[in-house]
């Protein structure tokens, strides 16, 4: 039997959703080790056992994985930001990619072929738009500030976060200087109103910088000299703020802010749109990939113009407003009030007139719109991580959207509320991971769902492979077909898609689930660029 401190050698042979290393030992038991990576051979203690599974340390790696890189950040293993910064970027990507599959198919019994290639980050440096820094005293009462270490408050020190702007970093160290003489000015338990976190924004598109100060109270010894040195060094800084948080608790941020200099919000543009983002309100902290996920959305939403789109969870209204010209009306829901007003803001600032947003929960704000008889017909949801209730996913369902696109930054929950959708008569299309965290473990997802028509609630149910009858012998299959359009004409198809073309080239005869726009104008029709594409593979597998 495994026990404490024992010393084994372990071949890794997958990743687990935090990016740890897994193995088996021959007796079966499943080893978790940090800081691996698939294919390395380790000589590993092990420190924790519990019945059948085990935890421990890589003490020696004997054969490296091909995997593997030198980290380039010397606090990586004690940073609970990073947990890839030592495999490559493919790497993580597969490990992502899988991450998806593995919930869509274990926790919501999807098919895992419904998941499309990751889409990676252009930047896997810098790219972070927002930062959290922890003000802390060390166990000899000195001042110290950086990142938390993994599922711990203990903070890592860290003066150069790679995946922040480098604009964070010299305003962090300065705040430190400030406050390294100063312990006393450090929230404790003794001191509620002392400074507890740097909290730093970034409006890519302007320059324009946020600093917010997360403190006990309003007002601390000499914070005149901070400001004033702040402004003048960095007159990037259009906003200093503090936000008052006196409780014992995780959450970082309070319920009140004071703008001490500049205006209450700093302003990004997104997707050729404006937005105001106050210091509480929800902004994507990677921009440039946040264009393409929600690019990923509107492709899904296929809105012509005509439409009532509903946006749960809408934040400051970015991902609703970049669609708001493409649909009839817009209704955003949203639970923070500054959010909300930030998002009528956006609205008014971007010309935009046929939006109204709402400050609500998104449970019972469905609800209140549905008893007010209001039918979306594409409803796009993008809950925080603990995903969306059971009762709202009802009432999505009999709200009856031909659509619904759900953006999600938790495969987990995500999974299990696909799982709930697709008991109210809706199924999953199409899943595309997006990674908006590189080096982190997080991955987001965007899910294209929709409602089956009576006529072909069977249909989609089935692997459209095998309603593919004719042909047999000649046949590629969907993957077969995606696969060479990516590869010939550099994007991707869906198997709607693929199915719609070879419905079109009477390959399949059968009435099958999706007809034409007129008979059915909820679901999204290939266009002619991709037509074209799917024809040429069609023919390069010589079924038409
Ligand atoms: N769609 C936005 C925001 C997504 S983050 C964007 O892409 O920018 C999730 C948002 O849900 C946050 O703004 C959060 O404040 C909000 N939220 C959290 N719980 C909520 C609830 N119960 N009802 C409505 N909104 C909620």
């Amino acid at each position: 039997m495994l026990s404490k401190n024992d010393m084994i050698k372990l071949n890794i042979t997958s990743l687990t959703s935090d990016g740890d290393g897994v193995a088996r030992t021959g007796e079966g038991i499943v080893v978790f080790v940090p800081d691996t990576a698939v294919g390395d051979c380790i000589s590993a203690r092990i420190l924790k056992v519990r019945k059948n599974i085990a935890y421990g340390k890589a003490e020696e790696i004997l054969t490296p994985s091909p995997d593997r890189i030198t980290p380039d950040c010397s606090v990586s293993r004690q940073c609970g930001g990073c947990v890839y910064r030592h495999v490559t970027y493919e790497a993580e990507l597969r490990a992502k990619r899988q991450k998806v599959i593995d919930c869509v198919t274990r926790i919501g019994k999807l098919d895992g072929g419904l998941v499309r290639e990751i889409i990676p980050s252009a930047t896997t440096d810098g790219y972070r738009n927002k930062a959290m820094i922890p003000v802390g005293l060390d166990k000899n009462g000195s001042v110290t500030m950086g990142f938390y270490a993994r599922r711990s408050h203990r903070i890592v020190p860290c003066a150069e976060c790679r995946l922040s702007p480098g604009i964070f970093n010299r305003i962090s160290a300065d705040f430190y200087e400030f406050m390294k003489e100063r312990p006393a000015l450090v929230y404790s338990e003794n001191n509620r109103g002392g400074v507890r976190h740097l909290y730093l924004r970034y409006a890519e598109a302007s320059g324009d910088v946020m600093v917010c100060v997360v403190a006990g109270k309003r007002h601390f010894e000499d914070e005149a000299i901070l400001y004033d040195s702040l402004k003048e060094k960095y007159p990037q800084i259009k906003s200093i703020v503090v936000n008052i948080n006196p409780d014992d608790t995780n959450v970082i941020l309070g319920k009140k802010c004071y703008t001490v200099f500049g205006g209450d919000c700093i302003t990004d543009t997104l997707c050729g749109l404006q937005f105001d983002i106050a210091p509480r309100s929800f902004y994507q902290v990677n921009r440039t990939q946040a264009e393409r996920l929600y690019g990923i959305a509107r492709d899904y939403a296929c809105l012509t113009g005509e439409e009532t789109l509903l946006d749960l969870y809408c934040g400051t209204g970015t991902i609703g407003l970049s669609m708001a010209r493409d649909c009839k009306s817009l209704i955003g829901v949203e639970i923070i009030p500054e959010a909300i007003e930030n998002a009528k803001r956006n609205a008014q600032r971007n010309g935009i007139g046929n939006a109204r947003f709402l400050c609500a929960d998104a449970t019972a704000a469905a609800a209140q719109l549905k008893g007010e008889g209001i039918a979306p017909d594409v409803i796009v949801v993008d809950p925080p991580r603990k995903g969306l209730t059971p009762e709202l996913i009802k009432t999505v369902a009999q709200m009856r959207p031909a659509r619904v696109v759900y953006v999600s930054c938790d495969p987990a929950t995500l999974a299990r509320d696909l799982a709930l959708f697709t008991e109210q008569n809706y199924s999953v299309k199409e899943i595309t991971p997006v990674d908006m965290f590189p080096r982190t473990a997080g991955v987001e997802s965007v899910v294209l769902l929709s409602r089956k028509m009576p006529d072909d609630k069977i249909e989609v149910d089935l692997d459209l492979d095998e309603l593919d009858l004719t042909s047999a012998e000649l046949k590629a299959t969907y993957q077969e077909i995606k696969d060479y359009v990516l590869k010939e004409y550099g994007f991707k198809v869906s198997t709607l898609y693929i199915s719609q073309v070879k419905r079109k080239c009477g390959i399949i005869e059968r009435e099958n689930y999706n007809h034409s726009r007129k008979e059915n104008p909820h679901i999204p029709q290939c266009p002619k660029e991709k037509e074209d594409a799917i024809r040429a593979a069609l023919e390069h597998f010589a079924m038409i």
